[in-house]
């Protein structure tokens, strides 16, 4: 019987590239997001509606009867310092970032607890670790999934479930494009420039690749990563070094 994996927000971007790698394992892949995609076994679902994720993953498991890995990856990013952020905005991006990895997480253990076994991989950030200039609510759910990624693997070790967290730097995804067009758009610099310049900024003097996440993720689904339990594991070209 194949393992079964399930990754949020794996239409595109990071998301994407580790489902390319757990089909390329073997793994039988369950993709849920809010647009369709090819890869995978593709689930409508708003990942920032609690309900929505329990049911869907519930109905996964009655299933497949097992759940070897999630990787909790939907997620926003959100330019503005505390005062530019309303109530509105904060409640919608604690409703993605961080209560859909809750919901997520919440949602396979039962399974796991049951086969004694299972790799849960939140996708952070660098800014996890450190923090960013006009990244106030962004900076604070992603501080909130470290702490997640902690708590739930010091709760579950005597489960042999391992929690981590994965924290990028700046990735080329459709999200980081859609973040530099909005800053494009609202200051009227030249895109092409904006792109070298936040290259220039990391150590390795690129930017990084959604595949290059993926293989640090397929890793530790692995059990190659059998005793790496409550980390941080940053993926970033040296940024958080500096
Ligand atoms: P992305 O390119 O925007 O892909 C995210 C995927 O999640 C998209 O398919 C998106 O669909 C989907 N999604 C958005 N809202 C959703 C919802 N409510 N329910 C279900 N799916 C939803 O983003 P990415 O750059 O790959 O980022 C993935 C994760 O990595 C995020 O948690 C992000 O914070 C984190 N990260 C990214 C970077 C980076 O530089 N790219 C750096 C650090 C951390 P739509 O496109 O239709 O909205």
């Amino acid at each position: 019987m194949s393992k079964v994996a399930i990754v949020t927000g794996g239409t595109k971007g990071i998301g994407l590239a580790v489902i390319k790698r757990l089909l390329l394992s073997g793994y039988d892949v369950h993709n849920l997001d809010i647009e369709h995609s090819e890869y995978g076994q593709f689930h409508h679902c708003d990942v920032s509606d609690v309900n929505a994720v329990k049911n869907c993953i519930a109905t996964i498991s009655q299933q497949t009867q097992r759940i070897d890995v999630l990787v909790s990856n939907a997620g926003k990013h959100l330019s503005a310092n505390i005062e530019c952020t309303d109530e509105q905005t904060f409640d919608a991006l604690f409703a993605l970032n961080v209560k859909g990895a809750y919901a997520a997480v919440q949602s396979v253990l039962p399974t796991m607890k049951q086969q004694q076994h299972g790799a849960i991989i939140l996708i952070a950030s660098d800014q996890a670790i450190i923090a960013k200039s006009n990244s106030f609510a962004y900076n604070l759910t992603k501080h909130a999934l470290a702490s997640m990624a902690k708590t739930t693997a010091l709760d579950y070790a005597p489960f042999n479930i391992r929690a981590n967290a994965v924290c990028p730097g700046t990735i080329e995804t459709p999200l980081f494009h859609h973040a530099i067009d909005t800053y494009c758009e609202k200051s009227g610099a030249n895109k092409a420039d904006i792109v070298a310049e936040e290259a220039a900024l990391q150590p390795l003097n690129r930017l990084g690749k959604a595949d290059e996440v993926a293989a640090l993720v397929q890793f530790l689904a692995s059990d190659d990563a059998s005793f790496i339990t409550g980390s941080l594991q940053s993926i970033d070209g040296g940024y958080s070094a500096q």
